[in-house]
C-alpha cells in the first residue's frame, strides 16, 4: 500500500489538460440545431469499416465519448442501414467488403448521404488501388462528403456530418 502512494506521490496527474471548448462548443450547437431542423428527430448513422487499419474508427469511437457526446447532439449510431440516414465510412474499400458496401448503400432507404471518412476513404491514401483494394469508397457508391485525414479528428468527423446534412462542402 505503502509503496503505491509512493508512487501515485512520485508520478502525479498525468492526464493530458482539456483543451479549449470554444471551437467545438460553436460546432456542436450549430450540429445540434442543423439536426433538428433538418430532420426533426435524431440522425442515425450506419459506420461501415470497408477496410481501414482501424486507426479511422478510433476517431469515430471518441464522438461517442463525455467530451464529444454525439448522442447528446441528437445523433446516433445504428446496427442497421434499414435504420440509417447517413453512411460514415471508411476505407480503402477492400475487395472482399466491395459488395457488402454496395447491399449496404441499397439497404439504406432514400433520401441517404454518404460520408468518406480519412484519407483512404477520400483516395485510398497509403493502400491506394491494387490486388486487394479497389481504393477510395466513392469507386462503389456515390459519396457526398470526404472527410481526409490520416485519421481526421473528431472535430474534422463532426464538421463532415454537419456539411452533409447542410448539403454543403466542409468549412
Ligand atoms: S486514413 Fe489513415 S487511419 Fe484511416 S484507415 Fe487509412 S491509414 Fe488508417
Amino acid at each position: 500500500m505503502l509503496r503505491i502512494l509512493r508512487q501515485i506521490a512520485k508520478t502525479g496527474i498525468v492526464t493530458e489538460p482539456r483543451p479549449a471548448p470554444a471551437d467545438e462548443a460553436v460546432l456542436v450547437a450549430r450540429l445540434q440545431e442543423r439536426v433538428l431542423r433538418t430532420l426533426g428527430r435524431a440522425l442515425t448513422i450506419r459506420q461501415v469499416d470497408a477496410g481501414s487499419c482501424n486507426g479511422c474508427e478510433l476517431e469515430i469511437h471518441a464522438l461517442g465519448n463525455p467530451y464529444y457526446n454525439i448522442e447528446g447532439m441528437g445523433i446516433k449510431f445504428v446496427a442497421s442501414p434499414r435504420h440509417a440516414d447517413l453512411l460514415l465510412v471508411t476505407g480503402p474499400v477492400s475487395k472482399h467488403m466491395a459488395i457488402a458496401l454496395k447491399r449496404t448503400y441499397d439497404a439504406t432507404p432514400e433520401p441517404k448521404l454518404v460520408v468518406a471518412v480519412g484519407d483512404c476513404g477520400c483516395h485510398g491514401g497509403i493502400f491506394g488501388e491494387g490486388y486487394a483494394t479497389v481504393g477510395r469508397v466513392s469507386n462503389v457508391i456515390p459519396v457526398d462528403v470526404e472527410v481526409p485525414g490520416c485519421p481526421p479528428t473528431p472535430t474534422a468527423l463532426l464538421r463532415g456530418i454537419l456539411a452533409a446534412i447542410s448539403g454543403k462542402a466542409p468549412d
